[in-house]
């Protein structure tokens, strides 16, 4: 069993002591206190009851003796309890709970025993803990309102069409980002902006150099740097922004880098629409000036051979004379017409490659087309062709064009008697899967001034104009050119020599393919035109009786149609098998061509597989492409030529015959 617990040793080691005090006429006369009591009192040697009173009276705090003596005499009915604080002659202050009842065995005085407690440690500690209690409860209301506030101004901060972001320097660790910066950025959130920082960081474009070093520099001192950039660069979520970066401390110490952005990116297409407005309008006159005089040129010859003609009816060979003058003018602005459409084509990024498989060795047709031309200047014309695989995949009228261009320019620029050669092969690739087309033009003629040369593949530009040279040109050939070889990731150079002639070197990259992906060319019978009956859907009376007149030259019978629906009536109207062939204009009133071919490919019988030739006068291949895609066979470029369409429905009869 335990041991006995002595209720003295626990007041011995508690705080508690006890006494017995006796009162005459309200005093204090004799105190009794055990050995804690007399401790607790400050006593040290022994001392009577009476000195002991004296002792304690005079300790007790003055500002609480009324308070004890009232208490005292409370006690006379009532067994109380009171606070004081008594003076201790050592430790000083001391709060003491009292606890008395009057001793009713004594009956010559006032007698009153009770405990004196120090509770001076246990009121400090609660003392202590209220304060630390109010000071938690404070800490509390100031945090929720903290808490307000940041929300408040959170909100403020997100309602701004301003992006905000805050973080420290040099750990960058985000500490805030409004919605709009998120936006920008692209991220939901704070954690995932955090976690992507640096890919973000290193997608953000600063087309000012130096702004990126004013902003390292912030790392080190603390500034405002202002500048332009754009975020997410490269991607589709590009975003221009006008943006502030200041570096700020905090309380703490620490350096935070505050960036505030401005979206411009409507501002920025704004000005770059006006400025491409600006460049267009400039690029217009400078083209409308060049073109007046190049336009009015063949336009003068034109209309002058043909006042001439007139008037010279009568003198057959005269008269013959000037309409061959007035053939070559048209056909010199058929040709000024095309090239100005195709430049403008290329200008717009309209131009677009159309690959397939195709013989290289078909590029010496060309040398056959400017035969004439050779023969009468008398120029001395010699090719080495060279072709190891000649079978390639590439758009081969573009290359045939971008050849064309450039002999035809040795012809031109060639005094009577010169020497061209056209050196034609393939050299191997820097990637070994492809080949190199390399074509070479060489001639004898006028050459090139060197300070002309860097200008020379800039549209409308000639050294020397059609008047001072006596040759026509328009100086759009070798834009063509060179947009071309651009366009095939291609090279072209040249080397020249005033008055000793010049050399244009153009290389190609393309794929060869295999002999089986080549349609033999010339292999399909030529479509049998005389006898043959064309509908003719075209609106414009003068273009109708034109191309009328070229069909019925050439042994076919045309009828005309004013609009589609017209022509799909007579179509309809007449038997199957009635007319071969449907020649079809694109814009017309009423119903266009498209319309018309997709009301005729879906006639129930076999009228629906009529032949359909589309007529544009743009033959590019977005034409061709929507002529084809509305069910047309295939397009004739306007003017209508016999034997250019000729060659047309052959194409398709061939194409149909393969498939
Ligand atoms: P065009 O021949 O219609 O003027 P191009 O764009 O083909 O237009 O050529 C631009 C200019 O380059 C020509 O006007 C001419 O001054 C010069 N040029 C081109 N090819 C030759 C050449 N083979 N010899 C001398 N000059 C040439």
């Amino acid at each position: 069993m335990g041991e006995k617990v002595n209720a003295q040793e626990i007041l011995g080691t508690s705080k508690i002591g006890l006494w017995r005090g006796e009162y005459e006429n309200g005093a204090m006369v004799r105190l009794y206190a055990d050995d804690k009591m007399d401790e607790l009192l400050g006593i040290t040697a022994p001392i009577t009851p009476e000195e002991r009173a004296i002792f304690f009276s005079e300790r007790i705090c003055p500002d609480d003796r009324e308070l004890f003596l009232d208490y005292i005499y409370k006690l006379s009915e009532n067994r109380t309890e009171i606070v004081y604080r008594y003076i201790h002659p050592v430790t000083g202050e001391m709060i003491i709970r009292c606890g008395g009842i009057r001793d009713l065995s004594s009956k010559q005085c006032l007698s009153v025993i009770g405990v004196h407690q120090d509770i001076s440690d246990i009121i400090r500690l609660e003392q202590q803990g209220m304060a630390e209690r109010r000071l938690a409860e404070q800490n509390i209301t100031l945090r929720r309102e903290q808490v307000v506030k940041e929300n408040y101004y959170r909100d403020l901060l997100d309602v701004q069409n301003c992006g905000l972001m805050a973080y420290t320097l040099p750990e960058r660790t985000i500490i805030h980002m409004n919605a709009e910066a998120r936006r920008m950025y692209c991220v939901t959130s704070i954690q995932q902006m955090q976690q992507e920082l640096g890919s973000k960081l290193r997608k953000v474009f600063y087309p000012d150099k130096d702004s990126l070093n004013r902003l390292h520099n912030l790392m080190e001192t603390d500034d405002v740097v202002d500048y332009e950039c754009i975020l997410n660069h490269g991607t589709e979520e590009e975003c221009h922004v006008m943006a502030k970066t200041k570096t700020i401390r905090m309380p703490s110490g620490e350096r935070v880098a505050v960036t505030t952005f401005l979206d411009v990116s409507d501002m920025i297409m704004l000005r770059d629409a006006l400025q491409q407005a600006e460049e267009g309008n400039r690029a217009k006159t400078a083209f409308l000036f060049a073109m007046s005089h190049d336009l009015r040129t063949p336009m003068n010859a034109i209309i002058g051979y043909g006042d001439l003609i007139q008037s010279h009816w009568e003198q057959e060979n005269q008269a013959k004379e000037y309409l061959k003058k007035l053939q070559e003018a048209s056909r010199f602005l058929l040709e000024l017409i095309g090239n100005v459409l195709e430049v403008s084509r290329i200008e717009n990024g309209k131009e677009s490659l159309r690959e397939e498989p195709w013989d290289l060795r078909q590029l010496t047709d060309t040398l056959d087309i400017l035969g004439n031309e050779f023969s009468r200047k008398r120029l001395r014309v010699t090719t080495h062709v060279k072709l190891t695989q000649p079978l390639v995949f590439c758009d081969g009228t573009k290359v045939q064009e971008i050849l064309m261009n450039l002999l035809s320019n040795a012809v031109k620029y060639t005094p009577a008697e010169g020497e061209i050669s056209l050196e034609l092969q393939q050299i191997p690739s820097d990637r070994s899967e492809d080949t190199v087309l390399r074509m070479v033009v060489q001639d004898t003629g006028i050459g090139i001034a060197q300070d002309f040369q860097p200008r020379l593949f800039e549209a409308f530009s000639r050294e020397r104009d059609s008047s001072q040279s006596g040759i026509a040109g328009t100086g759009l050939g070798l834009q063509i050119v060179k947009s071309f070889v651009d366009l095939m990731g291609g090279t072209i150079q040249v080397e020249s020599t005033p008055g000793q002639g010049s050399r244009f070197t153009v290389e190609l990259p393309m794929k060869p393919t295999d002999v089986t992906s080549i349609t033999p060319i010339q292999s399909a019978p030529l479509f049998p035109l005389e006898g043959g009956r064309v509908l003719l859907a075209e609106d414009n009376a003068l273009n109708a009786e034109i191309t009328g007149t070229i069909l019925r030259d050439a042994g076919m019978r045309a009828e005309t149609a004013e609009n589609g629906a017209i022509a799909l009536e007579m179509l309809k109207a007449k038997p199957i098998g009635y007319y071969d062939l449907i020649l079809m204009d694109i814009q017309m009133p009423g119903m266009n061509g498209y319309e018309a071919t997709r009301a005729i490919r879906s006639l129930p019988d076999e009228r629906s597989k009529i032949l359909i030739i589309a007529m544009t006068a743009n033959a590019f291949e977005e034409d061709r492409q929507a002529a084809l895609s509305s069910g047309m066979d295939e397009y004739a470029s306007k003017p209508i030529r016999a034997a250019q369409l000729q060659q047309v429905i052959s194409d398709v009869l061939r194409n149909r015959e393969s498939q």
